[in-house]
């Protein structure tokens, strides 16, 4: 790992500071010049900065701003980070950077951050795969105004039956279901939850299935900021695990457990 590039892409989890990586959060220390997603990124991350150093939020910025706000920082020697919410590689919008930057002969590395399926499924306390029930999370969005690729129609998605966390969409609830539904594998009885906010200090979630979650949701309050989760794996919920691990099976041996 290149942890002395000019420029350093770093994941800042979910909302809770302390879900950072040790990497990130030191990469964050020794940071000149900042520039982060203030929509989502806690505030809170940013006391870590030493004196001195400049923090931009990015929200009201163009690309090409935050571009010469890091060459021009890269110039004068200074270290960069770029903080992006979650992971910086799930609608982080930072290839197109790497590009600019690869053009301008800046070096840059990125440092992963938790995504937020991830955070979402610890708040729910929930696995995302389960033996006999579904071996596949698919991270996808439903399309907005940004298109998304005829294959990829969440109906198409939805036909897999897979684990599926929804990104980008919980403004959209209705459509949500109504495609989730044409795909023909889940049912008005599928599980869905949605965690608004996971980790941070006023997460909330809603769980329901596919026949109720858009009125819970309507209810509830959630717009925004929140991921949708649906499959079979939620009902272990209630119904509980269909069938143990063959991780942890008694007569399962494997290279770090050997028939004694
Ligand atoms: N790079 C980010 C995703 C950015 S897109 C990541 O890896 O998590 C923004 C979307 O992420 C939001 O619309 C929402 O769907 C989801 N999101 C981000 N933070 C979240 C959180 N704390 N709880 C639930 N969903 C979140």
């Amino acid at each position: 790992m290149k942890n002395e590039a000019s420029v350093l892409f770093v994941g800042a989890g979910p909302g809770d500071p302390e879900l950072i990586t040790l990497k990130g959060l030191k990469a964050l220390q020794r940071a000149d010049v900042v520039v982060y997603a203030g929509s989502l990124v806690n505030r809170a991350l940013l006391e870590e900065l030493k004196s001195g150093a400049e923090a931009y939020d990015s929200a009201p910025l163009n690309l090409d701003q935050v571009l010469q706000i890091m060459t021009e920082a890269v110039a004068a020697g200074r270290h960069v980070v770029r903080l992006h919410t979650g992971d910086p590689s799930v609608y982080g919008a930072i290839q197109e950077q790497m590009e600019a930057l690869d053009a301008l002969g800046i070096d840059y590395a990125v440092i992963p951050g938790v995504t937020a399926a991830f955070a979402s499924a610890a708040t729910l306390r929930q696995e995302l795969t389960l033996p006999g029930v579904s071996q596949t999370v698919v991270l996808t969005r439903i399309e907005g105004r940004t298109p998304v690729p005829e294959k990829e129609q969440l109906r198409r998605i939805a036909a897999l039956g897979a684990t599926v966390c929804l990104y980008l969409s919980v403004s959209m609830m209705d459509e949500v279901v109504e495609e989730l539904l044409a795909g023909g594998v889940y049912t008005p009885n599928t599980p869905v939850a949605v965690v608004s906010k996971a980790s941070w200090p006023d997460e909330q979630m809603v769980e329901g299935t596919l026949a109720d979650i858009a009125e819970k949701v309507a209810d509830s309050g959630i717009r925004r900021q929140a991921l949708i989760l649906v499959g079979e794996v939620l009902s272990a919920r209630k119904d509980g695990v269909p069938e143990k691990s063959k991780l942890y099976d008694r007569d399962f041996f494997h290279g770090f457990r050997v028939k004694s």
